[in-house]
């Protein structure tokens, strides 16, 4: 494995090889980041993963701060998965700030994490951008946890037209059910036991939904028994997998995507079902 911290070094080395399957991660990396290099190692490329945390798509300085780093443990991880480069930029190479790579997302006004997280995308797309036009990638390989996210970017590399295929996996989850998330380490101790309470509302959603009269009635239902269990929900909502927007009569592949805080720390997770 090797890690490579300048983007000349990095030009150079991967000029001479074959396919690249890249996954971009802000590092503290867990499972669910490991089974991402487990799916672009199946591909039989050359895999390259990025750590880098992109101050640009985070609302606040705090959040930015107390985001966990743990390169060492990281590269320990990396190694064991046979990762071939690991690519560590700094935020100057980078050249993110006030360099926004600009991508119309007012057709992806889902409100969903982009109406709570003002310029998160922008910043996402920036940085993807970024990595894409560096590295440039056959595949990027995204999990299915921030869905929003991948859905964003996958309409954003279609639409630039990167030659790039995006390969999504689905969300790792502890035993308790809890999606896996470098956020998880904050989660203050008095609350882990109702942290797993997300995903169990989003299952209820998936079982229930059919007895309930309307959409909105289990989104109701969920946000207040959440909210009663201390969480501070910003969405509960079930959309459409192929638009993400409120689906019409006939879709029957949806989504259920929640969002909420417990504490300070925020969390999302989401299930897909069919109707
Ligand atoms: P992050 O380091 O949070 O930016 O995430 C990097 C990539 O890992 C993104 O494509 C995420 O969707 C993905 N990811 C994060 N958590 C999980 C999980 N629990 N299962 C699968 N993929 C995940």
């Amino acid at each position: 494995m090797k890690t490579i911290k300048g983007i000349h070094e990095l030009g150079k080395f991967i000029l001479q090889k074959k396919e690249i399957a890249f996954i971009p991660t802000m590092g503290n990396l867990h499972d669910g980041h490991l089974a991402l290099v487990r799916k672009a190692r199946s591909l039989n490329k050359l895999v390259l993963v990025s750590i880098f945390v992109n101050e640009i798509q985070f609302n606040n300085a705090a959040d930015y701060n107390s985001y966990p780093r743990t390169l060492k443990e990281d590269l320990i991880k990396l190694r064991k998965e046979n990762v071939d480069i690991v690519f560590v930029p700094n935020k100057k190479q980078m050249n993110t700030i006030n360099n926004f790579i600009t991508f119309d997302l007012k057709k992806m006004q889902h409100g969903l994490c982009d109406k709570n997280r003002p310029g998160h995308f922008e910043g996402v797309i920036s940085i993807i951008a970024r990595f894409c036009n560096i590295i440039r990638p056959s595949y990027l390989i995204m999990g299915k946890k921030d869905y929003q996210q991948l859905f964003i970017v996958k309409k954003f590399l279609n639409e630039f037209c990167y030659p790039i295929k995006v390969l999504s996996v689905n969300t790792k989850r502890e035993q308790s059910g809890l999606a896996m998330s470098s956020r998880n380490s904050l989660i203050a101790k008095k609350h882990l036991l109702i942290a797993p309470m997300l995903y169990q509302q989003l299952t209820y959603i998936k079982t229930n939904l059919k007895k309930m009269s309307s959409l909105s009635s289990i989104e109701k239902k969920v946000a207040s028994e959440l909210e009663k269990n201390g969480w501070k929900v910003e969405y509960v909502t079930i959309r459409s997998q192929k638009t993400l927007f409120i689906p019409t009569c006939n879709e029957r592949k949806l989504v259920a995507l929640v969002a909420a805080y417990l504490g300070k720390v925020r969390l999302i997770d989401n299930i897909e079902f069919c109707i």
